[in-house]
């Protein structure tokens, strides 16, 4: 037997599995030509970056475009960062994402599929049959040197101005006998098992990313760590040992790993495993002032999943968002296919964004509202309801309530609120996430419009007005016109009037008041007129909403009923008088 392979025996002395265990144990997948084998590998830290969505949604559409498939595994190997229900935390979201994974950890104790353990932590056997090999192949060897030595091997490194790490001439431990290795561990003496890499090769290798294109990087030449002391691989180790046994076709990964891919593809060659392909996804950016930056954990909100679901954006919204912002193509695909499910558009690596993609909330939104414009008006109650229970309770506690006057069911006011302009050719956009509802709709509630009336008052006659003030009317409207307008008009509406009924009666009372009956005609002569017509309306869209701006006024006016605006014109006029 070969010294390296005494070697091996001596540290593995009863392996589980041999390399052969685990080839016929995780054999090559029998899936059809082409379908691609991706996985999302998250650490189980308690924060889910967007960006990791924006990863995870590239590797399932990948793999679910192809008829392959997608799993998640988790990378547990740094107990520190991990949370206790981290894995939950994952798999929770990409549930409400709708990002579904055929293989991988389901709960902290739970996994479906048959490449597993999914979990790192629960395949140490695993591990160790790999490290045994490459120890038998004289490709690693354990490495006993102390925090100290290699201290003071970084120092002697920095003062002569050497590349820092253990290679060469510095990697003390890489050839040790075999009965070295026996007394040192007897002593008692911890190791750690490190590649024994080429040396000095000058070597350049070539990458062929999928995003990034060819990349040439100089090839690895230093005796990294593959198992700590404890027998917990590195990263290095585990993604290549992993990704190998799990069948991975297509490893899909941040860019933060691109430097450190000649290592792995050195890996792969050592043990003669097919490489699989690479595609390493830039960052998405922030604008910050002029400058672009990587959307940060501690300084952007919008960096967390948990964000999104609290402002109450749609999760097919954010998904479309970043499925824009993969391929910017998406947008006029859903042009053209508007009901089309967003998985039926094929997305293509080779089209991302190999510098990486900008954040744009603005496009969020209006993703979202277009998105929201659609529902039907019992989805958008459901939704409605769904998000105030979880973020808004005060506000949630509002839409239960009884409201005098109005349908004794709340869901079914709600209902007849979140109808108004829904469901028609070309229904209103005005919501953008959940969270705008109480500012959207919370006027149709006694106990939010009443917090107003003060302010209402002052809206509809500014006790101060600059040169500057813009008025909501066509000229400044007296007091005393205002308030004879609300009383006359808590007398005459009436919730059954068509449109042109209702306009009608708007204006004629308009005209007994000293308004112009249209725009034009007071344009014509414009002192003559208090206002226009328009300005009645105003006044009464403003004195039951408190918004100069609402959805239609006769849907709005009709949902609140006749007791409603009655009463609210009355508390409108006795604080103005
Ligand atoms: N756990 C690694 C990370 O979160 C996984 C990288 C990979 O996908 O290989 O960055």
């Amino acid at each position: 037997m070969k010294q390296s392979q005494l070697i091996a025996k001596f540290l593995y002395p009863q392996p589980k599995y041999t390399l052969q265990d685990l080839e016929s144990k995780f054999p090559k997948r029998s899936l059809p030509e082409g379908a691609v084998v991706t996985r999302f590998a998250p650490s189980p830290t308690g924060f889910v970056h967007i960006g990791s969505v924006y990863a995870s949604l590239v590797s399932e559409r990948l793999a679910h475009q192809s008829q392959g498939v997608f799993f998640l595994r988790i990378e547990d190997t740094d107990k520190k960062r991990e949370i206790d229900d981290g894995v939950s935390e994952i798999v929770n979201s990409l549930a409400q994402m709708n990002i579904c994974f055929d293989e991988g950890s389901t709960s902290e104790t739970s996994e479906k599929g048959s490449y597993g353990p999914y979990k790192q932590s629960q395949r140490a056997d695993i591990y160790q049959a790999a490290a045994a090999h490459l120890v038998a192949n004289g490709l690693a060897y354990p490495c006993f040197c102390t925090e100290e030595e290699l201290s003071k091997i970084r120092e002697s490194q920095e003062k002569d101005k050497l590349t820092p790490g253990y290679y060469g001439q510095w990697a003390a431990h890489r050839n040790l006998s075999l009965e070295q290795i026996e007394s040192f561990i007897k002593s008692g003496k911890a190791y750690v098992i490190r590649l024994k890499a080429p040396e000095n090769t000058g070597v350049k290798v070539a990458l062929n990313d999928l995003i990034k294109g060819h990349i040439e990087m100089p090839e690895n030449d230093h005796d990294i760590v593959l198992l700590k002391s404890d027998g917990i691989p590195t990263y290095h180790f585990a993604h290549v040992v992993d990704d190998h046994f799990m069948r991975t076709t297509h490893v899909i990964r941040g860019d933060e790993w691109l430097s450190s891919a000649p290592l792995h593809l050195q890996l792969f060659s050592y043990f003669n495993w097919p490489l699989p392909y690479i595609a390493h996804i830039s960052p998405i950016l922030k604008m910050d002032g002029t400058s672009k930056r990587k959307l940060s954990k501690r300084k952007d909100p919008e960096a967390a999943v948990s964000f999104y679901h609290e402002q109450g954006y749609p999760d097919q919204a954010v998904i479309e968002y970043l499925i824009n912002l993969i391929n910017s193509g998406f947008e006029d695909w859903r042009k053209a296919n508007p009901s089309a499910l967003n998985s039926e558009f094929h997305i293509d690596l080779q089209k991302m964004n190999g510098s990486g993609a900008l954040f744009d909330i603005v496009k969020l939104d209006d993703i979202s509202k277009e998105i929201i414009s659609k529902y039907t008006r019992s989805e958008a109650t459901e939704n409605s309801l769904n998000w105030a229970q979880k973020y808004n309770p005060e506000f949630y506690r509002i839409l239960n309530s009884d409201q005098s006057g109005s349908p004794s069911d709340p869901k079914e006011y709600l209902t007849q609120i979140l109808s108004i302009e829904r469901g028609n050719e070309k229904p209103r956009k005005d919501i953008e996430k959940w969270r705008d509802l109480p500012a959207y709709l919370g006027f149709f509630y006694d106990s939010l419009f009443d917090k107003n009336v003060n302010e209402i008052c002052e809206i509809l006659c500014p006790s101060q007005t600059s040169e500057n003030s813009k008025s909501i009317f066509s000229k400044p409207i007296d007091k005393s016109i205002i308030v004879r307008c609300l009383k006359e008009y808590s007398e005459i509406f009436d919730a059954s009037d068509s449109n042109e009924q209702w306009f009608d009666k708007i204006k004629a009372m308009a005209v007994t008041l000293g308004f112009a009956a249209d725009a034009k005609a007071f344009k014509a002569q414009k002192d003559s007129f208090a206002g226009h017509s328009g300005d009645v309306c105003m006044i009464i869209r403003v004195a039951v909403s408190g918004k100069p701006k609402t959805p239609d006024l006769l849907q709005c006016l009709q949902v609140l009923g006749k007791q409603k605006i009655k009463n609210r014109l009355l508390k409108i006029i006795n604080t103005m008088v």
